[in-house]
């Protein structure tokens, strides 16, 4: 049975414009190694915990440089070892479920009850290609640090978010990315240093809009992704149209 992908969902009436809230997780420290057996364990860690469905697919795709991307369903129980043979590539995992069947398992809940009701959509991404990052917020613009150059870079999209070339260099002095010192501007105007907006791993958890909870309630879930990422940081995209 192919992954359920749309929101044409009855009690998702918050959101005419067929919006969505899309929360990131991702380590703090975008130097600190994170091997592919930890993502697996935690992508495993939410299977049992009954966050994801064991009866339902997972579909990957998997991105290596200079090829066709790879798309494929799967049974859920078989996703984390597909995880594993993410050796050099850009690997994301991805599955859809719905709280309001009961069955599962809501990371956001509070005292067992869901806000928002719906959907979760959860993607775990790994970046194991020694020379990508995955910006999760794409940036508009490139700032290098060596030269001030201001370039609108073409990134490869992957998910929801952009891989970051460490070898691509700048058009003007061309000095490759240093993430401690070329920055990126957001849509919004803010100015970061790429270390800051960069990761080799995250997971992004949609829900139809914001959680009342900025933090993980669920202390389990809290902990399985402590044991994955370290110490983590959030970002939240709001208002954003749904991952496809
Ligand atoms: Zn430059």
């Amino acid at each position: 049975m192919p992954v359920r992908r749309e929101r044409v969902d009855p009690v998702r009436d918050q959101s005419e414009l067929g919006l969505v809230h899309r929360r990131w997780i991702l380590p703090d420290d975008v130097q600190r190694p994170i091997l592919l057996p930890q993502l697996a364990r935690l992508w495993r860690g939410l299977i049992d915990l009954g966050c994801l469905d064991p009866g339902q697919e997972i579909r990957l795709e998997r991105a290596r440089p200079g090829a066709a991307p790879e798309l494929l369903e799967m049974p859920a129980g078989a996703s984390p070892g597909a995880l594993l043979a993410g050796s050099g590539a850009a690997t994301l995992v991805t599955q859809v479920v719905w709280v309001d069947d009961g069955d599962r398992r809501d990371p956001y809940a509070v005292e067992g009850e869901s806000d928002p009701q719906g959907f979760r959509d959860y993607t775990l991404y790994a970046i194991d290609a020694a020379e990508q990052l995955l910006l999760p917020i794409p940036p508009v613009a490139h700032l290098c640090g060596a030269c001030g150059a201001r370039e609108a870079r073409e990134l490869p999209r992957f998910g929801e978010g952009v891989l970051l070339d460490l070898t691509q260099a700048c058009g003007k002095c061309g000095a490759t990315v240093v993430l401690g010192r070329d920055r990126g501007e957001l849509k919004n105007g803010a100015v970061f240093l790429l270390e800051e907006l960069a990761c080799r791993t995250a997971i992004s958890i949609e829900l139809p809009r914001e959680p009342q909870s900025e933090d993980l309630p669920d202390a389990q879930v809290a902990q399985l992704l402590r044991e994955a990422f370290g110490g983590t940081d959030e970002l939240a995209d709001d208002a954003v149209p749904p991952a496809e």
